[in-house]
C-alpha cells in the first residue's frame, strides 16, 4: 500500500475578497493549501481545500469543534486504554456515553468515534515499528480547536458554493468560496465526492472535501527510466536529466541559520515568527518536490518508459553521512518526493517499481562490478574492474533502470 499526500499552494485565488481575511492580514498568501492527493491500493484520493465564508456562525462551529474533539479525545483514551481499533467495537463501547456526556448527536458522535479509531489505529501500527530508546508512545489527544469530521450525513453540498453543516446548535449553512480550478474539481463526475473535514487555521475555516476515483490501469512497458536520489544532485535520471541541489542546499542554510537565531532568542514574537518559517520552509519543499516529480512523471509519459525508484524504507537507519549533510540528508523529505512521483505516475499510468537500494552507487553500470573504490569521491565514479567512467549519480540512477540485468553480475561480497 502506498500512501501519498500532495499539497498544492496557490497565491491570491481569492484575491478581491479581502474582506474575509482575519485582522491584521493584507495578503491571502498564507497557506492556501488547495488540493492534496492520495494514493491506496486501487484508489486515488484527493482532497479539496475551500475556504469557508461561516456566514455569521462561527459561535455555533466553535462550539461543535470543542465538545467533538473533548469527545473524541475522551473515545481516544477508551480506544486506547482498552486496546479497541476494531470500529463496531468502539462504537458499541463509546457511542451511548458519547452523546450523554458531550451532548454531541447521533451523526457527530459517530464521526467523532471515526475520527478517534483511525488515530488510534494508526498510533497502534506505529507502535509495531517503535524501537525501545524511542519515548513510549501516548493516547493521540485532540484540541479544542482540531479538526471535525463530516460524513455524507452530517454535510451537504446544496447547491455548488453553499453547504450545510451539523452543528450542536442545528444545521447552519455556509458559502465555500471557490476558485476556478476547486470549481473545477468539485463538478467533475469523474470523482466521487467523500467525507469532508472542517478545519480551523489562524482565525479562517476550511472545509477539506474528499473526492476518489479508481486509479488508471498502469501502462505496460519494457524500458525503464532509473532516478537516483541524493543531495548534491537531488535526482538524477538514468538518461542524465540532473536536479541539482545547489539553489536548495542554499535556501535551506539560510532557513537553518535563521531558526538557529531565533531558537537562541527564544522571545514570544521569535517563536512566532519560528513558526512561520517553518511553514515558508515546509512549503518550499514541497514545490520543489512537486517540480521534480512532475517533470520525471511528464518525461516517462512522453517517452513511454516505466519509473525506477529507490526503496529507501528505513533510510535513515542505513545511511552513514558526514555532520553537516546530516541536516539535509534527515530533513529533505526524500520520502515525500517518492510519494510524489508514485501518486503522480498513477494517475499518468506510468508503472513505477521500487528496487533494493544496496550497492546502486558501487556497481558499474557497465560491467556489474561492484566495490567500495568504485566510487572514488562524490561525483565521480570509475570502475576498478573495466575502467568505465561516470558521473557517480549517473552510473546509480542507470543500475536503478536496471536491477534486473544487474543483481546476477553483483559480487557476493563487496568491497
Ligand atoms: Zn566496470
Amino acid at each position: 500500500m502506498i500512501h501519498v499526500c500532495l499539497q498544492f499552494y496557490t497565491h491570491g485565488f481569492s484575491r478581491g475578497r479581502k474582506n474575509w481575511l482575519p485582522a491584521g492580514r493584507k495578503t491571502l498568501d498564507f497557506l492556501l493549501c488547495i488540493w492534496y492527493y492520495s494514493l491506496m491500493n486501487e484508489t486515488l484520493t484527493r482532497t479539496i481545500c475551500i475556504k469557508l465564508d461561516v456566514n455569521g456562525h462561527d459561535a455555533a462551529l466553535q462550539e461543535t469543534q470543542r465538545h467533538f474533539n473533548q469527545a473524541a479525545s475522551w473515545i481516544a483514551s477508551v480506544c486506547w486504554d482498552e486496546r479497541i481499533t476494531n470500529t463496531n467495537t468502539a462504537h458499541h463501547r463509546v457511542y451511548g456515553e458519547t452523546r450523554s456526556r458531550f451532548g454531541l448527536g447521533s451523526q457527530l458522535a459517530c464521526c467523532a468515534r471515526a475520527k478517534a479509531v483511525e488515530v488510534v489505529k494508526a498510533a497502534r501500527a506505529k507502535e509495531q515499528e517503535h524501537k525501545s530508546h524511542q519515548k513510549p508512545l501516548t493516547c493521540p489527544e485532540f484540541g479544542p480547536r482540531g479538526s471535525v469530521r463530516y460524513d455524507a450525513r452530517t454535510y451537504r453540498l446544496l447547491s455548488l458554493d453553499r453547504v450545510s453543516l451539523n452543528t450542536m446548535r442545528g444545521r447552519v449553512i455556509c458559502r465555500l468560496i471557490l476558485g476556478q480550478r476547486q470549481h473545477d474539481m468539485l463538478i467533475d463526475s469523474m470523482w466521487t465526492i467523500g467525507s469532508a473535514d472542517l478545519v480551523w487555521r489562524q482565525g479562517t475555516y476550511y472545509l477539506h472535501i474528499t473526492q476518489s476515483t479508481d486509479t488508471p490501469k498502469v501502462r505496460e512497458t519494457p524500458e525503464t527510466i532509473g532516478v537516483d536520489l541524493g543531495i548534491v544532485n537531488l535526482a538524477t535520471d538514468s538518461e542524465g536529466l540532473t536536479f541539482a541541489g545547489a539553489k536548495v542546499h542554499e535556501v535551506r542554510q539560510r532557513y537553518y541559520k535563521r531558526r538557529q537565531e531565533l531558537q537562541r532568542v527564544g522571545t514570544r514574537s521569535a517563536k512566532r515568527r519560528l513558526k512561520k518559517l517553518s511553514g515558508r520552509e515546509k512549503r518550499f519543499q514541497k514545490d520543489t518536490n512537486h517540480k521534480i516529480a512532475k517533470t520525471l512523471v511528464h518525461k516517462a509519459v512522453v517517452s513511454r518508459k516505466a519509473l525506477a525508484l529507490e526503496d529507501l524504507t528505513g533510510i535513515r537507519e542505513r545511511t552513514t553521512v558526514c555532520r553537516e549533510n546530516r541536516y539535509e540528508r534527515h530533513c529533505w523529505a526524500f520520502s515525500q518526493l517518492r510519494m510524489y512521483i508514485a501518486y503522480k505516475a498513477a494517475w499518468a499510468s506510468v508503472d513505477v517499481r521500487f528496487v533494493d537500494p544496496a550497492n546502486t552507487s558501487r556497481t558499474c553500470s557497465e560491467c556489474g562490478h561492484c566495490a567500495k573504490a568504485n566510487r572514488q569521491t562524490q561525483a565521480s565514479f570509475k570502475c576498478q574492474q573495466c575502467g568505465f567512467c561516470c558521473n557517480a549519480d549517473l552510473n546509480a540512477a542507470i543500475n536503478i533502470s536496471q536491477p534486473d540485468v544487474k543483481q546476477p553480475k553483483v559480487s557476493p561480497v563487496c568491497g
